[in-house]
């Protein structure tokens, strides 16, 4: 782990030719970036940048070979001189600087909410989010003040450490027996990031050393693990617990949590509540005629099996989304023959190294180029900059397949990649989806082995015209024709839009969560509050998905919680609520502007979508508009009693 300030001891042992190489393999914008922020030279912020559009998504480039150049060399220069002096702790350079300097690497003129989000995502300040209280409440007034946050996964973590930090008492409960969440369940073969690993780090842990540039699970759960760990909230967990109700208690202000754990079921009280529960944590099962008579193996992708030996079976697959389709090449590569139903395909982008670990040399300049990893954090991050240019409908732009011009780039860079793995045009057309991109979730694959290769091998068969019923040895297909297999897989998804399920949550006057949402499904204000349940907040949810990372969303989220909290304590009251006129206002914004957004397409029908006529799991909104909504409590929307 690079500790800022350490001597680097490696750096000092290193060779010309060693830095030389390691240099060979940085980022040029990074370089651009790092480079003006430590030396304030000017002629590297002459340096031009221009814009490429990488099947996905664009990402600012160098563009011109000789710049790179000049960058690389400069950047030798550092590093042997940096060498040579003895690798002291260096400093990271004028504050002043570092508008520019992020502008650099950014690749445009960064200024308001979205300079400050960028530079807190730079992390150089690791505790840039953490809570500083006005004036802090005294120990008594704290130690009576208590939060239980449900789920340790990635939102429930950076609650725990935050919470910690600011010093408010707070347990976390978890159904599962170890931390980490959605990689803590998720261990299907291929199961890995589709979001850079370095952008799926929080502030506070953004030196963590990422082997891979998308890691899959295991790599995934230690981060998790490490968070835990080295921040010493592992200890505030009861794990293999389960909540099954919440119940507000008007007279005492506190949640009644009923709980079931190793001890059997408890009930407990707490002043607040945060659920960290995800969204995508909840299998779904669709009930197909005959399922029980199976009598090989089934289960859900997110109940894989641990040292399953898949030598010699056959496996059926149902589902095609980025679970599906993550799995199958995977499990072509173990079992004997797999057999993949498909009912709707989905658009895929090619990416070089996808699978694959880093060179060394880029885990070396982690280690060994100081803040290189805070920029490089920082790169993989600055391309939500184009999330609205790659979502946003444009009602002037006319195409039977697209929403806009980049939209439509998107999609013809999506066909090329397949005209580059698929020669037949029929399965080609097949393989085609009739939904835009990104109106539904899209999948990231390798540019070398992917789905795309799996289906035409012969030890794989490709299904599309449905699952007629499940039978003793199999699956009858629409046509009729039967599949004799051993096991059958559903990668058929979660209750992704049934926020909270199955919890039973009770407000005030005895109204239900459910009950509140019967009308167009899940919805917050500010992604995070409902009336008429005080001293509750949600991380990750309602309408917060795109536009801005789970880690960011979650960290800017708990920043805004750990505020109310403090005005709660301030005033001396007990219960902090929204007010509902402010509740409606926010969601009448977030459906018209989802409505505005590639997933409001009549052709996507996912998860992105729900039967109410609305989104209610996607943001519309950038991320320097989250942030902003996100950086400070409107206490007149509030109700404190
Ligand atoms: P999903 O996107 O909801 O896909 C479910 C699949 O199951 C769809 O293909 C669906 O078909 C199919 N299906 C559902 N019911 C069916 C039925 N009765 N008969 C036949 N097919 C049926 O679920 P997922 O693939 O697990 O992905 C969920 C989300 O998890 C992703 O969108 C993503 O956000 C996340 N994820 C991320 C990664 C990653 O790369 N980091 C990997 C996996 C998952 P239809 O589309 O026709 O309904």
């Amino acid at each position: 782990m690079t500790a800022t300030g350490s001597l680097r001891s490696e750096l000092l042992e290193a060779t010309d030719d060693e830095i030389e190489d390691a240099i060979g393999y940085a980022d040029a914008m990074v370089l651009r970036g790092l480079l003006y922020q430590l030396t304030g030279d000017e002629s590297v912020a002459g340096i031009e940048s221009g814009r490429d559009l990488r099947g996905y998504a664009v990402f600012p480039e160098i563009t011109r070979a000789e710049d790179v150049d000049v960058l690389r060399r400069k950047a030798v220069a550092f590093l042997k001189s940096y060498r040579d002096s003895g690798a002291p702790s260096i400093d990271r350079g004028p504050s002043e600087r570092l508008p520019k300097s992020v502008s650099l690497l950014a690749g445009e003129t960064l200024e308001g909410d979205s300079l400050l989000t960028w530079i807190e995502e730079l992390a150089l300040d690791p505790w840039a989010r953490s809570h500083e209280w006005e004036e802090k409440p005294d120990a008594a007034k704290l130690q009576g003040f208590s939060v239980t946050v449900i789920g340790a996964g990635l939102g429930g973590l950076t609650a725990a450490v935050m919470l910690k930090r600011a010093g408010i008492p707070y347990r976390v409960i978890e159904k599962n027996s170890g931390v980490g969440g959605t990689w803590h369940e998720n261990r299907y073969p291929g199961a890995r990031v589709d979001t850079p690993s370095r952008s799926y780090t929080n502030i506070f842990g953004a030196n963590y050393p990422y082997p891979g540039q998308y890691c899959p699970w295991p790599e995934n759960k230690k981060y998790f693990d490490w968070v835990a760990d080295d921040f010493d909230v592992r200890g505030d967990i009861m794990f293999d617990t389960e909540v099954s109700s919440l119940t507000w208690d008007e007279v005492s202000a506190t949640w009644q949590i009923a709980i079931d754990g190793p001890d059997g079921p408890d009930v407990l009280s707490s002043s607040a509540v945060i659920t960290a529960v995800g969204f995508l944590s909840r299998p779904q099962v669709p009930a197909i005629e005959g399922q029980l008579e199976f009598q090989g193996e089934s289960w859900h992708t997110a109940r894989w099996p641990e040292d399953l030996d898949l030598n010699g079976k056959r496996v059926a697959v149902i589902g095609s989304g980025c679970s599906g389709y993550q799995l199958v090449p995977e499990l072509a590569r173990q079992a004997e023959h797999v057999v993949m139903f498909q009912r709707t395909p989905q658009w895929v982008w090619g990416i070089k190294g996808y699978t694959s670990p880093f060179p060394p040399q880029v885990n070396w300049l982690d280690r060994n180029f100081p803040y290189y990893t805070n920029f490089m954090r920082l790169r993989t991050m600055a391309r939500l900059a184009a999330w609205p240019l790659m979502t946003d409908i444009d009602p002037e732009f006319e195409d039977p397949h697209a929403v806009s011009a980049f939209n439509k780039g998107m999609r013809d860079a999506a066909i090329a990649f397949m005209e580059q793995k698929i020669a037949d045009p029929e399965l080609r057309a097949t393989m085609t989806p009739a939904h835009p991109p990104w109106s539904a979730r899209p999948v990231m694959a390798d540019v070398d082995y992917s789905i795309y290769d799996a289906i035409q091998r012969d030890d794989v068969t490709l299904v599309t015209d449905g699952v007629r019923k499940i039978n003793r040895t199999g699956i009858e297909g629409g046509d009729g024709t039967q599949y004799d297999v051993d096991i059958i897989v559903y990668a058929t998804g979660f209750h992704a839009t049934n926020y909270l399920f199955p919890m039973s949550i009770t407000g005030r006057s005895g109204r239900t969560v459910h009950d509140f949402w019967q009308e167009g499904g899940s919805r917050g204000y500010t992604f995070s509050m409902i009336p008429g349940f005080p001293n509750f907040w949600m991380l990750y949810g309602p309408n917060t998905n795109g536009g801005l990372g789970p880690s960011s969303f979650s960290e800017l989220t708990m920043r805004y919680v750990e505020q109310c909290i403090e005005r709660l304590m301030q005033d001396g009251k007990t219960s902090i609520d929204v007010r509902e006129d402010a509740y409606w206002r926010f969601n009448q914004v977030v459906d018209e502007r989802n409505s505005l957004k590639a997933w409001s397409d009549p052709r996507a029908r996912n998860y992105y979508w729900t039967e109410h006529g609305r989104s209610t799991t996607m943001s519309p909104f950038p991320f320097n508009e989250i942030f902003r909504l996100l950086r400070h409590p409107k206490f007149d929307e509030l109700i404190l009693e």
